[in-house]
């Protein structure tokens, strides 16, 4: 089998990967291991995903799916008697901001959409497990190998491997890429389920509408998330310390309830019952970058080369967004551009790198300095923030408030990207020295199981 562009994983990296290089009139093979739909993690979106959405076509689609309508993100203070608020908000081509609004998602449902979307506008679904890459003498792609779902194993000649496997980081576990590093926010764990008959904000304005995103502050590094799925069903996460888990001793059920009830006086509120409709999920350890993600004849996109942190819901977008960023430079490569350069997506990786880099300033400033953030959000930078906030994070950046962000972070930005080492933030797991800064080289990425052991 032959063709220009194999795409590792069918999630909403690979499926909007498959359907902007439709645009620039490539076709590919999304190899996908898991039948859709499957549960995912990762159900609320930003404006710039929303913007995503709409230049693909699909808001009626997800209308008539009836997902929530959100406008905005409320964060509650400790105790739950203080909040600020987040409007979602859009740019237009004269970057005017104006209110805009974006979708919450349940992903089984969402992400099945996008993937029959791609295979509708021309990807072939290739149903099965991409076990290693195969390379050229001089480290360029030259295919992949495929187990296909009934065990047979196939060989796909490529001149492109799009990485878009998510936390299983195919390439770089495979040694293609560079190394891949812990991520400041390594020792975190997250577990979460669904709820149904959760109480809602009425709907009387934006800030008060009933599909908000509600987040839960108790103390650094712990919180908790409501994202509401439909009319019944809320999405409740639970993110903490992992060292603070294991000292509690629970199962993650019990762990998810106690905290569910204790966590934030308003959370509790809202939780007057807990009715799990879901069962409960787990993920340590989801904080990482792989650096070198691009280089002759592949890409990195999204979760597969770096993930920080959940707290403002950058996920999608930044695997849609990094999608739409790849394809027209896919498009030149296969028509020669760059052929003989040491790293032909050089330039991409470099953007890519620039616009997490805000996001990682912007989250580690709200961790380390809380107040000095909501007053910045509020007072100081309130268009700079929203545009943070959206997911705008590929032009005009580092703005105003990020640069004081950097500041007060003691990131001094005239050394930024002086060469291609050099990054913005010092990667790894900074705040904690004494944690080894390499990913464990050459495997999997932990399963909840092999992490937590019997329970
Ligand atoms: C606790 C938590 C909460 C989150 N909340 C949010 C949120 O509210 N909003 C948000 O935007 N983001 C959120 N995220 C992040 C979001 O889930 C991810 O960023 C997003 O799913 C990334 O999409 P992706 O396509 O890169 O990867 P994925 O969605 O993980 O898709 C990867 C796909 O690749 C497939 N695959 C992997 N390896 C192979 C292989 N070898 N062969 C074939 N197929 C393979 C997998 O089966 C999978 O379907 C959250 C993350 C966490 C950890």
């Amino acid at each position: 089998m032959k063709t220009d562009v194999v795409i590792i994983g069918g999630g909403p990296a690979g499926a909007s990967a498959a359907l902007f290089l439709e645009r620039e009139g490539v076709s590919s093979i999304i190899v996908e291991q898991q039948s859709f739909p499957r549960y995912h993690v990762g159900e609320s979106m930003t404006g710039e995903a929303g913007k995503v959405i709409r230049e693909l076509g699909l808001e009626a689609e997800m209308m008539a799916r009836g997902y929530p309508v959100k406008k905005g993100v409320k964060v509650y203070g400790p105790k739950g008697h203080s909040s600020w608020w987040v409007p979602v908000t859009s740019r237009n081509e004269a970057w005017g901001l104006y209110d805009s609004t974006t979708w919450q998602v349940r992903r089984s449902d969402f992400d099945e959409m996008l993937l029959n979307h791609a295979v509708a506008k021309g990807a072939t679904l290739l149903p099965g497990k991409a076990t290693r890459p195969l390379l050229n003498d001089d480290g360029s792609i030259r295919g992949v190998e495929v187990r296909l779902a009934g065990g047979s194993y196939q060989t796909i000649e490529t001149e492109v491997i799009l990485d878009c496997s998510g936390q299983a980081t195919f390439l770089a576990n495979a040694g293609v890429t560079g190394p891949k590093y812990l991520g400041n926010y390594d020792k975190q764990i997250a577990i979460f389920s669904q709820v149904k008959g959760a109480i809602r904000d009425n709907g009387g304005s934006r800030l008060e509408d009933k599909d908000n995103t509600l987040i839960f502050y108790q103390k650094k590094f712990h919180w908790a998330w409501f994202i509401p799925l439909d009319d019944d069903v809320v999405s409740v996460g639970v993110v903490s310390p992992s060292a603070y888990f294991q000292e509690k001793g629970e199962s993650t059920k019990e762990f998810l309830m106690r905290e569910l009830h204790e966590l934030n006086d308003e959370l509790t509120r809202r939780l007057p019952t807990i009715d799990l409709v879901e069962e409960v999920h787990v993920i340590p350890n989801y904080s990482y970058q792989v650096k070198g993600f691009c280089g002759k004849g592949y890409i990195c996109i999204g979760d597969a080369h770096r993930f920080i942190d959940p707290i403002f819901s950058f996920g999608l977008t930044v695997a849609m967004r990094e999608a739409q960023l790849a394809a027209p430079e896919i498009k030149a490569y296969l028509d020669g551009a760059n052929r003989d350069a040491d790293n032909p997506f050089a330039e991409h990786q470099l953007r890519c790198e620039q616009g997490a880099d805000v996001l990682e300033d912007m989250i580690d400033l709200f961790w380390e300095q809380p107040l000095a953030f909501a007053l910045f959000v509020h007072q100081r930078y309130t268009e700079e923030m929203t545009d943070a906030f959206a997911g705008r994070i590929f032009e005009h950046q580092p703005s105003k408030a990020i640069m004081a962000f950097r500041k007060m972070l003691k990131r001094e930005g005239e050394r930024l990207y002086e060469d291609e080492d050099l990054y913005s933030v010092p990667i790894g797991s900074r705040y904690h020295p004494e944690r080894a800064p390499l990913w464990q080289a050459n495997s999997e990425i932990q399963t909840t199981e092999s992490w937590l052991g019997p329970r």
